[in-house]
C-alpha cells in the first residue's frame, strides 16, 4: 500500500527550481533513500515532506490526506538531522521522553516507553548521562530513540550518519536498516553516499538538478540505470563513449565488440553515437592466451590495487581505460606492464543514452 505520495511537487528559490516536478509515491513499510550529488534538491524534498518548507506548487498526502498546508508539528512524522539536535542540557532518558512530553502522556507512560527504547538502542546503562557524554555512535542512537519515541506515522533520517567515521556509519547502516526493518516503520533517508543507500534502501529516487532521474530497487537501478548520470552516480563503471556499426560498437581507439542486445526497437542506428556502460565485475581479465572468448580486447596492465580480497586493475585498451575487478584467485601474478586479454561479455554490456550537456 502506498502511504506517502507526492503530486507535481516543486520548490523554487528565487528563479531556480531546487525541486523540479517531482512525483513519488513511498509505500507502506519501506526504507526509500533519497540520492543524488550536493544540490540536487534532496534536503528541500525532505524538508516539503517534513513541513518545514512550503511547496511552489504540487501537494502532498499521507494515508490519503491532504498534508500541504498541514504544519510540521501536526504531522506526526519523526525525524533525525545530520545534527542530531540533541538537547546538551538533558539527560539521555530526558531527551528520548521529550516527544512524550510535548504530547502530555502520562509520566508511568513515559517511563515505560523509555525503558523500552533504551533497551532496543542498547544503552540501557545510561540513561542518567547527559548526551555531551557519549560517543558519536551513542549520540546517533538517542536521536533515532528520541524520533521514533511517540511512534511517528512516517521516520525522515537527513544524513543522520554524516558525521560518523567509516567503519562506525557502516555499523550504524545495519543497525538502521534492522530497526526500521523490525520495526516496519515507512522510513525516507537523505544521502549522497550511494553505497550507504545501496545498503539501506528498498528503493532508490535518484536526483539531479531538482528532478528524479530514476526510481527503483538499488540492484535494478545499478544493473539498469536509466542514463549516463545514473549509470555514473551508482556504483563504479566503465562508461565508454561508442558508435554503432551495424551488428556491432567501435570503441575509441577501433577495437570492436558485437552490438549489445537493446530492448525492442532501441537499437542504435549506425552511426550514432551512444555510451557503453560495464561494471568492473563484470570485465573478465585473462592473463595468457587470449582464447576461444568472443567480445575481447587487446590491453596492458597500467595499475594494479590488491587490497588481499580483491583486486581493482586499470587496463589500457588501445584508445581507452578499463577498470576491471577481480581475485588473486582469478589472476594470480597480476602486475603492472602485464599484457592482458579483456573479454566483456556481450550480457554484460549495455548501452546506454548519453548525458546531455548541460
Ligand atoms: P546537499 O547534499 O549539499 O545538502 P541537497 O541535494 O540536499 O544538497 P538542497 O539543500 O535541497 O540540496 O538544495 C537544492 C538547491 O536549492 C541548491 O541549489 C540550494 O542552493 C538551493 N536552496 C536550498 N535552500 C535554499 C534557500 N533557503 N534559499 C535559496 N536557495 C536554496
Amino acid at each position: 500500500m502506498t502511504q506517502l505520495i507526492l503530486h507535481d511537487v516543486t520548490k523554487r528559490f528565487n528563479d531556480a527550481y531546487a525541486v523540479d516536478h517531482v512525483n513519488l509515491s513511498v509505500p507502506d513499510g519501506k526504507l526509500v533513500c533519497f540520492l543524488g550529488p550536493s544540490g540536487c534538491g534532496k534536503t528541500t524534498l525532505m524538508r516539503i515532506i517534513a513541513g518545514l518548507e512550503t511547496p511552489s506548487s504540487g501537494s502532498l498526502t499521507f494515508e490519503g490526506v491532504d498534508l500541504t498546508r498541514v504544519p510540521a508539528n501536526r504531522r506526526d512524522f519523526g525525524m533525525v538531522f545530520q545534527s542530531l539536535a540533541l538537547f546538551p542540557h538533558m539527560t539521555v532518558a530526558q531527551n528520548i521522553a521529550y516527544p512524550l512530553r510535548l504530547r502530555k502522556t502520562d509520566s508511568a507512560t513515559q517511563a515505560r516507553r523509555v525503558a523500552e527504547l533504551l533497551e532496543m538502542i542498547q544503552l540501557p546503562h545510561m540513561a542518567g548521562r547527559l548526551v555531551t557524554q557519549l560517543s558519536g555512535g551513542q549520540r546517533q542512537r538517542v536521536a533515532i530513540a528520541r524520533a521514533i519515541a511517540a511512534s511517528p506515522r512516517l521516520l525522515l533520517l537527513d544524513e543522520p550518519l554524516s558525521a560518523l567515521d567509516a567503519k562506525l556509519r557502516e555499523a550504524m547502516q545495519v543497525e538502521i536498516r534492522l530497526l526500521q526493518q523490525r520495526l516496519g516503520i515507512t522510513t525516507i533517508m537523505v544521502t549522497h553516499d550511494q553505497r550507504e543507500a545501496m545498503t539501506l534502501a528498498d528503493e532508490i529516487v535518484v536526483m539531479e538538478q531538482g528532478r528524479i532521474q530514476q526510481i527503483g530497487k538499488p540492484l535494478d537501478i545499478y544493473r539498469d540505470p536509466v542514463n549516463e548520470f545514473v549509470a555514473d552516480f551508482i556504483g563504479l563503471g566503465n562508461i565508454l563513449p561508442v558508435t554503432a556499426a551495424g551488428d556491432q560498437i567501435v570503441l575509441p581507439g577501433g577495437q570492436r565488440l558485437a552490438m549489445p542486445a537493446s530492448p525492442a526497437g532501441r537499437a542504435p542506428a549506425s552511426g550514432q553515437d551512444v555510451r557503453l556502460l560495464i561494471r568492473p565485475e563484470d570485465v573478465c581479465v585473462r592473463t595468457g592466451e587470449r582464447g576461444a572468448a568472443t567480445n575481447t580486447l587487446r590491453g596492458v596492465v597500467t595499475f594494479v590495487r590488491d587490497v588481499g580480497v580483491s583486486i581493482e586493475a586499470t587496463i589500457d585498451c588501445e584508445g581507452f581505460t578499463l577498470t576491471a575487478a577481480t581475485t588473486p584467485r582469478e589472476t594470480p601474478g597480476l602486475h603492472t606492464g602485464m599484457p592482458v586479454f579483456a573479454e566483456l561479455p556481450a550480457h554484460a554490456c549495455k548501452l546506454i543514452a548519453a548525458r546531455a550537456p548541460h
